[in-house]
């Protein structure tokens, strides 16, 4: 098949489809792999690193659009990306469309089957291409929350850590989820004292077994959460209701109530966030102080650790592009319920129930 990577043109977006890695492993099965110049620039993989790995570089993104049966990227078609999608032509992507009515329109009207990573399923109702990016930004929180807490950043002056002789700093985790688990190893690896509030029993027994006596466990009960946060130096938000806003468990008086200079860091903020000060930010400008409380609530943490998350995300989806590449399309989806729920728009029709039924597309 013929796969074409083009260069990510969303703002700030330095990810790119396909690693020069995952290009090696197409080649590898046959295929043909034509990536726009430049495209893996901004994480450090440069046009000869993908020739080497059996690319060839297009000069442009009209080149790929064209020539590609495939096309791999990172975030949803821009606008003036819409015109070069062609009828038949398979895009695998992030794509969000729920609260994007005029992108969906675009892509019906394109005629191209898209399939999402955001809506492929696995066996234990997870969502696996959503994953990787919960580990990069559950383990980045507790970086940027132990950098907030500096007093430069209008923290309280608290070492994580602490050293001998004083004290390390309490984290607070809401949430013991793929963000949460993965927040609360960086704490106790850092020698935070730390404690997760989850509603779901078996997450903190799973949480309890891994880290044994290093992490403290609570139910999420409003008293639970009331008491540790108001000790809490870091608290980092990391509840999901899947298909829902988050639950908002933290409220404005709470807030309050921490020490002056403590730290919030929602990283539920892209479904709403989880408490009540919570109001989106961006790297640019990521954090604000409301109710003498740090916040940084930035709704897409991994892509300053791009290189990273790249290579995270092309782990997680370069088994579904080689489904793809080797069976074709039809195949690969009906080999695969899973995979088969990430099609969210096929032959100028809207495929996935819930996209279909927010958008008005619904039978
Ligand atoms: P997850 O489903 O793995 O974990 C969510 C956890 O929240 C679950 O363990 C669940 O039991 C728990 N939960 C649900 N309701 C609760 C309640 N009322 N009280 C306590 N716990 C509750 O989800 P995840 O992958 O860890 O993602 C968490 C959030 O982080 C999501 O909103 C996700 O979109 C977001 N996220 C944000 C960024 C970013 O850049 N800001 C990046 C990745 C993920």
């Amino acid at each position: 098949m013929r796969i074409g990577v083009p260069r990510e043109i969303k703002s700030h977006e330095y990810r790119v489809g396909l690693t020069p890695g995952s290009v090696r492993e197409l080649v590898h099965h046959g295929h043909k792999v034509l990536v726009e110049t430049q495209a893996g620039a901004g994480i450090g993989c440069t046009d000869a690193a993908y020739r080497a790995a059996g690319a060839e570089i297009a000069a442009d993104a009209a080149e790929v659009f064209a020539a590609a049966e495939l096309v791999v990227k990172v975030k949803e078609p821009q606008t003036v990306e819409f015109a070069l999608l062609r009828p038949g032509q398979i895009l695998f992507t992030y794509l969000h469309l729920a609260p994007d009515p005029a992108q969906t329109r675009a892509l019906v009207e394109s005629g191209v089957s898209a399939v999402a990573y955001e809506t492929v399923t696995d066996a234990n109702g997870r969502l696996p291409l959503l994953a990787p990016m919960s580990e990069v930004a559950g383990r980045m929180s507790i970086q940027v929350g132990a950098h907030c807490l500096e007093k430069e950043q209008g923290g309280s002056g608290v070492l994580l850590g602490g050293v001998p002789g004083v004290a390390p700093a309490k984290v607070v985790v809401l949430g013991g989820g793929v963000v949460g688990s993965n927040a609360t190893r960086m704490a106790v690896g850092l020698g935070a004292r730390v404690v997760v509030l989850d509603r779901s029993l078996s997450r903190l027994a799973q949480i309890d077994e891994l880290l044994l006596n290093t992490v403290e466990t609570a139910y999420a009960t409003m008293d639970n959460i009331e008491h540790h946060v108001l000790e809490a130096d870091l608290l980092i938000g990391a509840v999901l209701v899947p298909g829902a806003s988050a639950p908002r468990l933290v409220g404005r008086e709470l807030v309050g109530a921490m020490r002056p200079g403590s730290v919030v860091v929602d990283v539920a903020i892209d479904q709403g966030g989880c408490i009540a000060t919570s109001r989106p930010t961006t790297h640019a400008a990521p954090t604000y102080l409301e109710q003498g409380v740090v916040h940084y609530c930035v709704t897409n943490m991994p892509g300053a650790v791009a290189r990273t998350s790249a290579f995270a995300l092309n782990n997680a989806t370069l088994p579904f592009v080689l489904a793809l590449a080797d069976k074709g399309l039809v195949r690969a989806l009906s080999d695969d319920p899973h995979f088969r729920a990430g099609l969210n728009v096929h032959h100028g029709a809207v495929t996935h129930a819930a996209v279909a039924r927010d958008l008005g597309y619904a039978p």
